[in-house]
């Protein structure tokens, strides 16, 4: 389905960006891995190894979306290698979560500067490409809570609306040059992200999920290979929950 295409998928060494990077490669498209510290090496590398066994090819960039310079770095060394970025996934994402009483303004700065801004960079430095070679799937991650807010959350529910906001100016500012724009809005998905919550804020969330279970990544890479293939051609503009129903 994506078979020689070529993805960058932002933040893919861990969860649903991993996941997205597997099921990507097991259709056939070949994956520029990304992360940010140095103790996701290991992972990144192990990860390009798995891939290479499905028969794709590989490129692994380190660096910090938030930057400028380094998130275009991404995608300049991606069009070095692969000539071209058919699919982009803005996956990484991060949470700095307190009620607003005890949230400092670099936690709301650092949730904006990686979740909105780091997306931004990377649509800036991928966009002249898609516009050049006149085809491009662009996938902004989301969230359940951008949509419907969460108390201590107020600085990542920011950053998700905005990406809501971005996506849908972009995909309105693109879609007459064949390139399609779409948010997956997530629920509560179980990955490291979401590790941290204890057992009464899982029970809490739980009883808020029509379909009584935590989302698995494979539930959000299905969507996001629905998104990166030409099934869904005539599909922009939207944010497809991803959320056993919390939303609707
Ligand atoms: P995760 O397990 O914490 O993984 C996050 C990934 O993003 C890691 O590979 C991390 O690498 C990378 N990353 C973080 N900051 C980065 C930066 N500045 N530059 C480059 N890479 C960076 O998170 P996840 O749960 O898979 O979430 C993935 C996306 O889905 C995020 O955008 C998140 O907000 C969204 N989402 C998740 C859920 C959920 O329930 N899990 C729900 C809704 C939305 P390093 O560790 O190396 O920084």
């Amino acid at each position: 389905m994506l078979k020689g295409k070529c993805a960058v998928i932002t933040g893919s060494t861990r969860g649903i960006g991993k996941a997205i990077a597997i099921k990507y490669a097991s259709l056939g498209c070949n994956i520029v891995i990304n992360y940010r510290s140095e103790k996701d090496e290991v992972n990144a590398y192990k990860l390009s190894e798995e891939i290479g066994k499905l028969g794709v090819d590989t490129l692994i960039v380190k660096a910090n979306v938030a930057d400028f310079e380094e998130a275009k770095n991404i995608v300049e060394k991606t069009k070095e290698k692969f000539g071209k970025v058919d699919i982009l996934v803005n996956n990484a994402g991060i949470t700095k979560d307190n009620l607003i009483l005890r949230m400092n303004e670099s936690d709301f700065d650092s949730v904006i500067n990686v979740n909105l801004k780091g997306s931004f960079n990377c649509l800036k430095a991928v966009t002249p490409i898609m516009l050049k070679q006149k085809h491009g799937k662009i996938i902004n991650m989301a969230s359940v809570v951008g949509v419907i807010g969460n108390p201590g959350q107020v600085n990542y529910c920011a950053s998700k609306a905005g990406v809501i906001g971005m996506t849908k100016s972009l995909a309105k500012e693109l879609g007459g040059k064949n390139i399609n724009v779409n948010a997956i809005a997530p629920g509560f998905i179980d990955t490291d992200m979401t590790k941290v919550l204890s057992e009464d804020q899982k029970k809490n969330i739980l009883s808020q999920v029509p379909l009584k279970r935590l989302g698995l990544v494979s539930d959000v890479a299905n969507v996001a290979a629905f998104l990166a293939s030409e099934d869904s051609d005539y599909i922009t503009g939207q944010v497809i929950h991803v959320d056993g129903g919390m939303a609707m």
